[in-house]
């Protein structure tokens, strides 16, 4: 597994007591390398090999970067809902998260690793194909997927394990049968952003590839590890993705202070066997983009068992 950051993700400030800090991403560098895994921070060369700005119209509307920069002005200062601040340094921090994205995808398609983890901030699953929303701008994960099928991957799955669910990728594939987006996530009726159901399954070509499991707030690891295994692997196998994408958020943690799931530490390990296990068999590169976690355990006590026992999981798979 190989991580990738960029040095702009800290130019996206937030207002004091706002949730998603440039400080995340230190806590999420920390893990990695206690996890034995260094980050490799790209530089502006390596990112500005990138395009952002057509790469962000493959999935959003044509004036999703010029209304965020317009909104960097600080009598703005947000941009479509008010949990989505923006600061001046937010468009360059939006669009270089895209960039690493793309440049960590690259990497697993081309080079000799088969895996790779791109840091990025702010996240973006919630983001929709016409606005901004909870915390995110642009969809990373989503603008990867397109991007790993004209480098000929058409088959693509995403699997989105943060406590919220993945709303603005469901929102981009909705209608797409070529990418299949599982999310599990925390009951949409107690958790931000109110969709997820289960009978959200799709629409026209795409019904059928949308796998939405919704879980009651205070599940524990055991019923959500269950269903990771019994319903939502040998969906993802039986779709045969040619890429496997995971929006990674570790706010499932029972310490996140937004989330209401109470997954521990020896949950994210199995998480990280079991993934480890999938992309094995799929045969197939596997990237990891961060989403959301708010807590430090987030950190130390799920992205690290979890990077762990993907890299254990590896070796012996
Ligand atoms: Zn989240």
């Amino acid at each position: 597994m190989r991580v990738f950051t960029s040095p702009s993700s800290a130019k996206h400030t937030v207002p004091a007591g706002f949730p998603e800090t440039p400080e995340r991403l230190d806590r999420a560098e920390d893990a990695c390398r206690d996890a034995g895994m260094s980050p490799d921070t790209l530089t502006v060369h390596e990112l500005e090999a990138y395009d952002a700005v057509t790469a962000v119209g493959w999935v959003h509307t044509d004036d999703r970067v010029k209304r965020l920069a317009e909104a960097a002005i600080p009598w703005r200062a947000k941009i479509d809902t008010p949990e989505c601040p923006v600061s001046p340094g937010t468009p360059d921090a939006a669009l270089d998260a895209v960039r690493t994205t793309l440049c960590a995808l690259d990497r697993i398609l081309t080079g000799p690793h088969r895996a790779a983890l791109a840091l990025v901030r702010p996240p973006g699953h919630h983001a929709t194909r016409r606005s901004a929303m909870g915390f995110c701008y642009l969809n990373n994960v989503a603008i990867a997927a397109r991007h790993g099928q004209r480098q000929g991957r058409s088959r693509v799955a995403i699997l989105d394990f943060d406590v919220h669910h993945g709303n603005g990728t469901q929102d981009i594939f909705w209608e797409d049968g070529s990418v299949f987006f599982c999310s599990l996530h925390e009951d949409p009726r107690m958790q931000y952003p109110g969709s997820g159901f289960t009978h959200e399954r799709g629409a026209g070509p795409g019904l059928g590839t949308t796998l939405n499991l919704p879980f009651v707030t205070g599940t524990k690891g055991e019923p959500y590890l269950r269903a990771l295994e019994e319903q939502v692997v040998p969906a993802l196998e039986a779709f045969r993705p040619e890429l496997l994408l995971v929006s990674a958020g570790f706010d499932s943690h029972r310490e996140d202070p937004l989330g209401g799931l109470l997954l521990v530490g020896a949950d994210f390990a199995r998480m990280g066997e079991l993934l480890a296990g999938l992309a094995a068999r799929l045969g197939v590169p596997a990237l990891f983009v961060l989403e959301g976690g708010y807590s430090p355990a987030c950190f130390d006590d799920g992205m690290r068992p979890f990077l762990e026992a993907w890299h254990e999981g590896r070796l012996v798979g």
